[in-house]
């Protein structure tokens, strides 16, 4: 059996009130919020944070395929630096589809079929799409990442058929020097993104020689639900098939990866043996129909979807989303970096390993030649480090440049030991005490050197939505 064994969402702290963009631009304020990242997240970061919580170490993958059309590298491999993060063997196959926002169910299909040959997969899906300052669609975009893995064990949904009809030129694109998205005319967008999805849906069925009334479920990932209702009354499903939720409404439209969040949500309600049709639409459309398993029940108390929506900040100042975004012009920090220093220093800076001292069992960190504790010439070892501490002591810098609130540096006791010397984000001062817990999350640290330097910076621990 191949499908679908587990999928781990990650969406910013962040959210933007759609009636704070609207009264921006002097229009009817509307309803609903949008997940948006914060100045030091990319796709690169979000992709590493769908995974970093749930283990240090994912060693036992045999390939990694990353689906995004928001990469900061046009050269330069996305899947490879996630996969080192993520602490991937290095014979690990890594893969980039981009440029498409069915990338994420073409990645999908991709990986199911190379479960032929290996055992373990992971799909990343993320998107960070800027789109013009004032642009109607504004308010329609939103930005997270998802890990969907897959596997021929432990299947939580069984792959029964895919299809794909491929198109082009009708919805959004983005040239190479452009900072934003730019989007064709929805009407027009729309009736071809209609005709596709339902042709989809029709090749499926034939495909599965399934009627609608064999099927429970339809999910199509759209960011307009009216859409979604027209396909699922054209294919012949009732309204009660249709799966209706409020994540537009919650997030915004997640790009590749929102076909994906409709599933998870979908996944969280669906019982065993039931069947789910999935339609997600790019450059054509791309459809899926897997039927669930009795492992549905372990995933609805494990997954952390609803936690991750729950767990918010809302800005009610557009501005501010502005600034925190980084689309507003502000100081620019560019540190002194190479290539050759990231490189060196990548297993520190990465993936978070310290050295520990074979002798006495003192962590170190960053890595040091001889034992700072029993001076112990002994070669040390390689451990992984925890991603949750406690704060030993702080500082707010208030003349740093660019950033909103001070910049917190804070120096962090890791659980199972080891000290980091780091700063806060997704923070307000007053979350900042001695002794308080915290996460560490994968960010952007600066751009010097001309290329994005990431490091692990310290978030106010959560624990069912509420800070602790
Ligand atoms: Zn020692």
């Amino acid at each position: 059996m191949i499908g679908i064994t587990n999928i781990y969402p990650y969406l910013p702290h962040y959210r933007l009130k759609v009636e704070s963009i609207n009264k921006a631009w002097n229009r009817s304020p509307g309803k609903g919020e949008r997940a948006i990242a914060n100045f030091d997240e990319d796709v690169i970061t979000m992709s590493v944070n769908t995974l970093s919580s749930v283990k240090k170490s994912w060693d036992d993958i045999n390939f990694l395929i990353h689906a995004t059309t928001s990469s900061p590298f046009i050269e330069e491999s996305s899947s490879d630096l996630i996969s080192y993060v993520l602490g991937i063997n290095n014979n690990s196959i890594n893969l980039n589809i981009n440029q498409s926002l069915t990338s994420g169910t073409t990645a999908l299909h991709v990986g199911f079929n190379l479960l032929k040959q290996y055992k373990k997969g992971l799909i990343i899906t993320a998107d960070r799409r800027d789109i013009q300052s004032g642009d109607e669609h504004e308010k329609v975009f939103g930005e997270g990442a998802c890990a969907i893995e897959i596997g021929t064990e432990n299947v939580l949904a069984k792959l029964e058929a895919f299809s794909s009809i491929s198109d082009f030129g009708y919805d959004t694109w983005k040239l190479q020097d452009d900072v934003s998205v730019k989007k064709s005319d929805d009407k027009f967008a729309n009736e071809v993104k209609l005709e596709n999805l339902a042709a989809v849906g029709r090749e499926l069925l034939v495909k599965s020689n399934l009627q609608p009334s064999d099927i429970e479920w339809i999910v199509v990932d759209d960011s307009q639900p009216k859409l979604a209702k027209t396909i699922g009354n054209r294919l012949g499903f009732t309204p009660e098939q249709q799966f209706k939720t409020s994540l537009s409404n919650e997030v915004g439209y997640l790009g590749v990866s929102s076909g994906f969040f409709y599933l998870n949500k979908l996944l969280l309600k669906a019982k065993n043996g039931e069947r789910i049709m999935l339609l997600q639409s790019g450059s054509g459309a791309d459809g899926y129909i897997f039927s669930v398993t009795e492992n549905v029940e372990s995933f609805k108390s494990e997954n952390g979807l609803l936690t991750q929506i729950s767990s918010k900040k809302v800005i009610e100042n557009y501005n501010e989303a502005l600034v925190r975004r980084g689309l507003q012009n502000t100081v620019e920090l560019k540190p002194y970096a190479t290539k050759t220093y990231l490189r060196r220093e990548r297993e520190n800076n990465l993936r978070l390993r310290a050295q520990k001292c074979k002798e006495c069992g003192f962590i170190h960190f960053p890595e040091r030649p001889n034992c700072h504790h029993c001076q112990s010439r002994e070669k040390m070892e390689w451990q992984w480090l925890e991603r949750s501490g406690t704060i030993v002591t702080f500082t707010h810098d208030h003349v740093f440049p660019g950033s909103i609130e001070p910049k917190t540096m804070v120096v962090i006791d890791l659980d199972g030991g080891g000290r980091i010397f780091t700063q806060m984000t997704d923070h307000s001062p007053e979350q900042v005490k001695i002794g308080n817990r915290v996460t560490l999350s994968f960010r952007k640290f600066h751009e010097g050197g001309d290329f994005p330097n990431y490091y692990w910076k310290a978030t106010p621990a959560l624990k069912g939505g509420d800070l602790i």
